[in-house]
């Protein structure tokens, strides 16, 4: 099934676990990415591009883009790798699809490799980079450290391709401190855009067994929320976007008894997103004591953003100033990130 995200249509193929070299502690990728989109034999690709492509929302979506996730596409055998790609030129080479991205470790780029991707085209380069403290990636049995994805980095780079980073928040060994200087250290690599997918415990991991025998406590969904809006608003003032916070809600990812604990929420993106804007409109709201009833004014865009998942946002900006919010009124001359108030 293709998704929209942002102004790009994107066709996901997803390849779970192949080419990766061994099993991450955290990772269960057939249930994050549901099983039956396993497709990486070229029938396959071409079936899903197809398929997409006779949905009518294709036809007016300008960035379409062909995008190979849940694996280590680097690590793949040569020939592999041109077989799937091979699948999809045709429909580059005809203007259909307007470029391919895919997701690889920072440990397997090597310069033949690399050829491949330039040679068919690939735009964009997902790294899973997780964390750049060596001592978390050792724990999260990665194998592969931060130096592999600085080089990595640059090598994107100087092949002019863009480059993403995935980060994954609470994995063993990580903190708020480890965490945030993690980010400072992307920032420092100055990506094209970052990922947040704060650590679940998933059925059938490494991590579950760990969690079981009590050797790893998961965030809490409180303080997950808060490190990425931190992480975010780091980046992002950066000019680094944040294209996603939070695993997508597959049908398997969200089965009974898959995920055994940790973070996990359906609108953590929003979470986070609404919490960054509280903060920013906290100058704009009355102080403490000043006013019993108001009336709050903002851009109708926003409003969804101050109301908060299930008004929490509404109930923190009544207890921040003391008080209770009588109606919001939609107001696109109010600038962006601010709100006004009348006090009733
Ligand atoms: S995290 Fe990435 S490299 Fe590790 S097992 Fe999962 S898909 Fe493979």
């Amino acid at each position: 099934m293709s998704k929209r995200v942002g102004k790009r249509l994107i066709i996901p193929i997803f390849i779970p676990h192949q080419g990766c070299p061994h099993r991450c502690i955290f990772c269960q990728q057939k249930t994050i990415a549901n099983l039956s989109e396993n497709l990486s034999a070229p029938d396959d690709i071409r079936n899903t591009i197809e398929l997409a492509i006779s949905s009518k929302r294709f036809v007016n979506q300008k960035g379409k883009e062909v995008a190979f996730y849940g694996g280590t596409f680097t690590s793949l055998p040569a020939a592999f790798m041109i077989r799937m790609l091979g699948s999809v030129r045709p429909y580059v080479e005809k203007g259909i699809i307007q470029s391919i991205r895919l997701s690889t470790r920072p440990d397997s780029l090597s310069e033949d490799k690399l050829d491949i991707l330039e040679t068919f085209g690939v735009s964009t380069v997902e790294l899973g980079v997780q964390s750049m403290n060596d001592k978390v990636l050792r724990l999260s049995n990665r194998g592969h450290t931060s130096r592999d994805t600085i080089h990595a980095v640059n090598s994107l780079k100087e092949r002019g391709l863009r480059v993403g980073i995935q980060l994954m928040p609470g994995l063993p060994g990580d903190s708020q401190e480890v965490f945030m200087d993690t980010v400072d250290r992307v920032v420092g690599l100055n990506p094209d855009m970052a990922r947040l997918y704060p650590t679940l415990v998933i059925k059938g991991t490494k991590l579950a067994q760990w969690y079981k025998e009590g050797k790893y406590t998961p965030m809490r969904i409180k303080d997950t929320v808060n490190l990425c809006k931190e992480a975010c608003m780091r980046l992002e003032a950066s000019g680094i976007p944040v294209i996603r916070i939070g695993l997508m809600s597959s049908p398997s990812l969200l089965r009974k008894g898959e995920i055994i604990a940790g973070p996990w929420h359906p609108s953590l993106g929003f979470l986070v997103r609404s919490a960054i804007h509280l903060e920013r409109v906290r100058p704009y709201l009355p102080p403490m004591g000043e006013a019993k009833h108001i009336i709050l004014r903002a851009p109708k865009g926003e409003i969804p953003l101050i109301m908060g998942y299930k008004r929490s946002g509404m109930r923190h900006i009544e207890t921040i100033t003391g008080a209770m919010i009588k109606d919001i009124v939609p107001d696109d001359s109010i600038p962006s990130g601010e709100v006004a108030f009348k006090i009733l």
